[in-house]
């Protein structure tokens, strides 16, 4: 159990909110969900199932320069992909009436004044944790002018950024955020995706994210350690209000929405940032938000990480208040574990080589069957198109070879082709250039695999796909994003830390029994790691990308 399900525990044992268990999820709509919401996710959902309550989903849509239904849709498909259920979907643009409404109140009452000066005025003003900050000049301002000018702001009447409404609370609190934050702001330059031009003033996060738990009722407002400073502030904007409006909540008097948090995640080799992410989509540098290499939900998807996958890593690195940083390999490990149980083993061959066996008989053919996972024969079996020319690794013959080269190479040693015969090499052939276009080797008829013969141990075995059927299929080979550690802690700019290998593309012989594969079926590519179908994946165009290596440097 982690340690705000003990809260919530205990908070039910104590009989709060009458039993009530109610969290939400309450992502921007500005970008794709990554894997950092996914410990958010967990957390919020994984809480109202395991104690009979509701998770709602809330878009936290309170800025429409940066927020588009692309991004809504994309975080619905999202979270129920992961497996999660949400109750109600919720919009804090649905309550822009009653925060509006709430904003006059807090005006009426003395609390709020609309201030003329620019931000970098305000900033100037704020002082520091040490020293109290200045009043602003327009702070004693009287109550009908702010009431008329704060009208004036959402009429349209008052250009971007020419005022502010801000809460009248203390310029010397030492917690900065009490320094007469900004409530409201002028916003006129996009109309907000779901109510258009209806608004042009939009609540600050401090003002609407508390009201708006207030209003639905949530129990367990759960988010990360940021969000710490700003919880006096969350207190203090529903205090003034939430026992005089019963009305704005059916919960009842005394009824208060608590925020918990939690430490964020962020994983070594790239950045969690929507607003990087964006980044590297807008410039370019990734293919867009589902690239394989980013560490969003769609892009992990794509690069071949189960659902499953991804929530059991969340499990494994757990909840606490310490930040820290989880090591990329982790997350793979994780994958690998899964995959290692399901993936079906194929041959893909990376950097054939053709390679003909000169006592098999031309125009013979025959069917190899190999399990699909050695050892697991409840898993099944595939065939394997065998004759006298087959597709091999370059690297897996070598024209000179010493003794410590276990595979092909002429008059050494014997060699078992994986799943079926025992061949020795006898030569090559090349171009003018020198590069070998085909290796020679006789095979052992009576060496297959499965049969008596079969038995005889080799030194090595190779890969191999039968020429005649094999198919062709663009492999891409990902790695990790960034070539540093922590991208975020780097004084250069970010989009100079990339990784440039961190994409290769390999043209490659695969074996027939892949020529029905969809987008999303998983495999383990025999010595070269878990692959998946890509979603642009046809039958005339195979794609497959890399999913993780099959080395596993975390349990070292
Ligand atoms: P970003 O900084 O990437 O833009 P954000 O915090 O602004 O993220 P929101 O859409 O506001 O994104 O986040 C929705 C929820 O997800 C919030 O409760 C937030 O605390 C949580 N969250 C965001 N990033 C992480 C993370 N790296 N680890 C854990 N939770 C996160
Ligand atoms: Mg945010």
């Amino acid at each position: 159990m982690n340690f705000i399900e003990e809260i919530v525990e205990k908070d039910l044992q104590e009989k709060k909110n009458d039993g009530r268990i109610q969290t939400r999820f309450p992502p921007e709509p500005n970008g794709y969900l990554h894997i950092g919401h996914v410990k958010a996710i967990c957390m919020d959902f994984g809480i109202a199932e395991k104690f009979g309550g509701v998770c709602n989903l809330r878009f936290d849509d309170t800025n429409p320069v940066k927020e588009d239904v692309e991004y809504v849709d994309s975080i619905m498909h999202d979270i129920s992909w992961l497996g999660f259920h949400w109750g109600n979907v919720y919009y804090a643009s649905d309550y822009f009436q009653q925060l509006y409404d709430l904003a006059l109140r807090f005006i009426r009452e003395g609390k709020a004044y609309v201030d003329e000066q620019t931000a970098e005025q305000i900033a100037q003003q704020k002082g520091t944790p040490t020293e109290p900050g200045q009043n602003s000049p327009y702070r004693d301002r009287p109550v009908e002018e702010n009431l008329r000018l704060f009208e004036a702001m959402q009429a349209g009447e008052i250009p971007d950024g020419k005022m502010v409404l801000r809460a009248k609370i203390d310029m010397a609190n030492p917690n900065m955020h009490f320094r007469d934050p900004i409530m409201y702001r002028i916003i006129t330059t996009h109309p907000h995706h779901r109510t258009g031009r209806r608004w042009n003033v939009y609540p600050m996060y401090d003002f609407a994210h508390g009201q708006s738990d207030y209003f639905e009722g949530v129990t367990h407002s759960i988010c990360t350690l940021e969000f710490v400073v700003h919880r006096p502030l969350y207190d203090y904007f529903i205090d003034q209000f939430a026992d005089d409006e019963p009305s704005l909540s059916p919960w009842g008097k005394g009824y208060r929405p608590h925020q918990y948090e939690f430490n964020r995640l962020n994983i070594t080799y790239t950045v969690m940032s929507k607003r990087k992410m964006l980044q590297l989509v807008k410039e370019g540098l990734v293919a867009g938000w589902d690239d394989p290499r980013m560490p969003t939900v769609c892009g992990l998807r794509r690069r071949g990480y189960t659902a499953q996958a991804i929530r059991s890593f969340i499990d494994k690195i757990g909840y606490t208040k310490v930040e820290g940083m989880i090591d990329l390999g982790l997350l793979e490990h994780t994958v690998r574990e899964e995959l290692k149980e399901k993936a079906p083993r194929v041959c893909a061959i990376f950097d054939p080589v053709r390679l003909v066996i000169t006592n098999y008989p031309e125009g013979q053919k025959e069917t190899i069957v190999a399990e699909n996972i050695d050892g697991k024969p409840e898993l099944g079996t595939r065939q394997l198109p065998f004759s006298r020319e087959l597709w091999i690794e370059r690297q897996d013959f070598l024209e000179n070879a010493d003794k410590n080269f276990y595979r092909l190479s002429p008059g050494g040693r014997e060699v078992r082709l994986k799943s079926a015969y025992i061949i020795q090499a006898t030569g090559c052939e090349k171009d003018a250039d020198g590069n070998i276009t085909t290796v020679y080797a006789t095979y052992d008829p009576d060496s297959k695999s499965g049969t008596e013969g079969g038995n005889r141990k080799t030194k090595a075995t190779i890969n191999w796909v039968d020429a005649d059927t094999a198919l062709s299929a663009e492999v891409r080979l990902y790695d990790r994003l960034f070539a540093v550690e922590n991208p975020s802690a780097d004084e250069r700019d970010f989009r100079e830390l990339l990784n440039p290998d961190s994409l290769r593309v390999v043209t490659a012989k695969v074996e027939s029994s892949l020529h029905d594969v969809k987008p999303q079926d998983h495999f383990q590519f025999l010595k070269q790691g878990y692959f998946v179908v890509d979603d642009d994946s046809t039958a005339e165009h195979l794609i497959f990308n890399r999913t993780a290596s099959l080395k596993d440097n975390w349990m070292k």
